[in-house]
């Protein structure tokens, strides 16, 4: 049977209404309007456009949006400098500076100046450890993104068994922290993991954050398993043509196999704007002493 897909459109879609109505209620209730700061250093064609779509987004859900843009070759100081204005600025609750950073600057160093209340992207080493801990933080949005699909599919994740294959801190680690918070039983696969498609094979849930094109095969899958791709992987099209986007999951084997899988394009991807604009509205919430929102 062909797996059931699961619709990145049609869920951060959605997701985005839920924050527009948030938004709405905050400003009504307590003339407050959440706002995002978005700094992009450089001109990566790439970050370009993933910063074109998160102001555009981030304004439709009626949030105010402020963009920052530096040269390629400005100094740490002068970075770290305006993530200190930023901190400071009561508009702004939501930081993001659009990674990859040019070569030269300390992304390290970017990242934990950015005030943890306002660290929507979830990277800040006090996030990352108030997460592990069980306590209130801002979690990076893709993981989140991948949660919330998962859940698309199983009302409860508790006691399944998720492999998550990938460890980096934007993806691999939050996602594991929050499975466990879902109770789910985890494995972390990476790449001196032995016999990972054995590892993939016991797994109710896959959750594939490699960054390599196809790598996991349909025959790694267990029958009627969920299988969440992250990967987005640019491949030169056979007829010359414009570049393909395609997943870490080998798509065609594995939706034959599975019972329900992401697309790449148009699933994972589209979840992590909406998720940034819920950490902003969170992020919003927390600031002002505010209920957490109900997205
Ligand atoms: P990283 O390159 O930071 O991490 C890749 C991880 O995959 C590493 O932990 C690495 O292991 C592991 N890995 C590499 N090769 C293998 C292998 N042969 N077998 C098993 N594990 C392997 O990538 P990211 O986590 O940043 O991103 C992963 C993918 O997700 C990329 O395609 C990226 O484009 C995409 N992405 C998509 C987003 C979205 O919005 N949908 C957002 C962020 C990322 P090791 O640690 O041992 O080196």
């Amino acid at each position: 049977m062909t797996a059931r897909i699961i619709d990145g459109k049609i869920i951060s879609a959605e997701l985005r209404g839920r924050v527009a109505a948030e938004v709405t209620r905050i400003k009504a209730d307590h003339g407050i309007t959440p706002g995002l700061a978005v700094v992009l250093v450089g001109s990566d064609p790439a970050s370009e456009v993933y910063v074109r779509s998160k102001h555009k987004q981030t304004q439709e859900a009626g949030m105010a949006s402020f963009e920052h843009r530096l040269p390629a070759d400005v100094a740490q100081a002068e970075l770290l400098a305006l993530i200190a204005k930023l901190n400071r600025d009561p508009a702004v609750h939501g930081i993001l500076v659009q990674l990859p950073l040019p070569k030269g600057l300390d992304s390290n160093a970017v990242i934990a100046a950015i005030d943890p209340a306002k660290d929507v992207d979830g990277l800040n080493p006090v996030n990352a450890g108030r997460l592990a801990s069980g306590l209130f933080a801002l979690t990076p949005c893709t993981p989140l993104g991948c949660i919330i699909m998962a859940k698309q599919v199983h009302a409860s994740l508790e006691g399944m068994n998720a492999i998550v294959v990938g460890r980096s801190n934007l993806v691999g680690k939050p996602l594991v922290q929050l499975l466990l918070n879902e109770n789910a039983t985890v494995t972390i696969a990476h790449s001196r993991s032995r016999d990972l498609p054995a590892l993939c094979r016991q797994a109710d849930l896959v959750f594939a954050a490699v960054g390599k094109p196809e790598m996991i095969r349909g025959d790694w899958i267990k029958p009627g398993a969920t299988v969440i791709d992250v990967g987005i992987n640019r491949t030169p099209s056979p007829d010359g043509g414009k570049d393909k986007l395609v997943g870490d999951v080998a798509f065609a084997e594995a939706r034959e196999i599975a019972g329900a899988i992401t697309p790449v394009p148009g699933g994972v991807g589209l979840m992590t704007v909406a998720c940034l604009l819920v950490n902003t509205v969170r992020a919003a919430s927390a600031i002002h002493g505010l209920p957490a929102p109900a997205v």
